[in-house]
């Protein structure tokens, strides 16, 4: 309860002291700390405050919302019932869900999707929870590799779904915008069907930036959009033809990057320039992950790799985790953190304890920078 009482006034106190510095930018999205807006590894349903990380978790068999604070490492429900023991849906924390909901931080408070297409909402200390609207039943689908965040009190959705049309399977994207509370209506702003298509995007201050891209005979044709969220224009900036798609769309000043499995692309906004990067005999599933100037790239369960933009090699080599076994675990990539990468590692044996790391990308040391308790977290 002490450490919980600690950690929500420190929640507190870097969402209010926040208020005027500079954000960092992170693997899958943008954080302004103005907004508390943030993505953090989505597709997992992590999002990111100041110094922490919040996620959804079974833990001792109960499914509750979790902070993790990175800088003590300790971790705990987002609750702060006194002598609540976080086991049954009286818990600020406790959540109905098999899997993670996407989590979204705007406002101060945290939202996430059900599966029937519901809004809620809490305040950052797991208080004061809200039933918002259900999303529209024709636009919103939840696609954890788009978008989906909220941005001046409206949700902007990035999203594909698979269909069948004349017995053949299509893809259909869909990019709209709806507001989060009251019956205004939405907004499309792309929507297209081709036999393989895919969009994603990420928003910026004033923007929202997306690519759709279609695969026809092993090539991808890419095209990345801008729509202005001040005048509700759409247009069309760069397109390309490549030999690979390229997901995790982020932006910074000028410049938007998107990750590849053998590379990246730079996209000058005031130049309208593009620039494919290739890591020369780079072939397995790893997706770069990007930072504000350089990105990392996984090589093995226990080696990676770290380059500047300008295809520079910084360092390529093992990662030296500090007690950890990589190959007992899963590694998945949450992103950049104050420079570091950090992984979360998911323990394949019985009883063993999941944890985060972060990781020097300029010398694979490694710190691990929480543990989850023993069997299951
Ligand atoms: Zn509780």
């Amino acid at each position: 309860m002490k450490n919980l009482t600690k950690v929500l006034i420190l929640i507190f106190v870097m969402v209010f002291a926040s208020a005027g510095c500079k954000g960092n930018t992170n693997k899958q999205g943008h954080y302004d700390p103005d907004e508390q807006y943030a993505v953090f590894m989505r597709s997992r349903g992590f999002a990111q405050t100041l110094n922490g990380i919040l996620y959804f978790a079974e833990r001792k068999g109960n499914r509750n919302l979790i902070y993790v604070d990175l800088d003590s490492g300790e971790s705990m429900p987002l609750c702060a019932r006194p002598e609540c023991l976080h086991n049954d849906d009286k818990c600020d924390a406790y959540l109905n869900y098999f899997e993670s909901p996407e989590l979204m931080i705007w406002n101060k408070r945290i939202f996430w999707i059900n599966f029937g297409n519901e809004l809620y909402s809490m305040r950052l200390d797991g208080t004061d929870r809200r039933f918002e609207k259900r999303l529209d039943k024709e636009l919103f689908v939840n696609d954890k590799f788009g978008l989906t965040v909220i941005k001046n009190g409206r949700l902007y959705s990035c999203s594909t779904i698979g269909s069948i049309k004349n017995g053949e399977p299509i893809s259909i994207c869909t990019v709209y915008s709806e507001p989060i509370s009251g019956n205004g209506s939405s907004e499309i702003i792309y929507r297209g069907e081709a036999s393989w298509m895919y969009t994603t995007g990420t928003i910026s201050e004033d923007s929202l930036f997306f690519t759709i891209q279609k695969k026809e005979s092993d090539v991808y044709h890419i095209e990345l959009y801008t729509f202005s969220l001040e005048t509700g224009k759409t247009d069309l900036l760069y397109e390309w033809s490549s030999a690979e798609s390229y997901q995790d769309l982020s932006k910074e000043n000028d410049t938007i990057r998107m990750s590849g499995k053998r590379g990246w692309i730079n996209y000058e906004i005031g130049k309208r320039e593009l620039t494919e990067y290739k890591i020369p005999g780079a072939e397995n599933d790893s997706y770069c992950i990007l930072d504000n100037d350089r990105c990392v790239r996984s090589t093995s369960t226990t080696t990676f790799s770290c380059f500047l933009y300008n295809g520079a090699l910084l360092y390529e080599g093992r990662i030296k985790t500090d007690g950890v076994d990589l190959e007992k675990n899963g590694r998945s990539p949450l992103g950049f953190y104050n420079g570091k990468v950090l992984y979360y590692l998911s323990n394949w044996e019985e009883g063993e304890a999941d944890s985060i790391i972060s990781v020097d990308p300029l010398n694979g040391e490694a710190k691990v920078l929480w543990r989850g308790e023993n069997g299951g977290n």
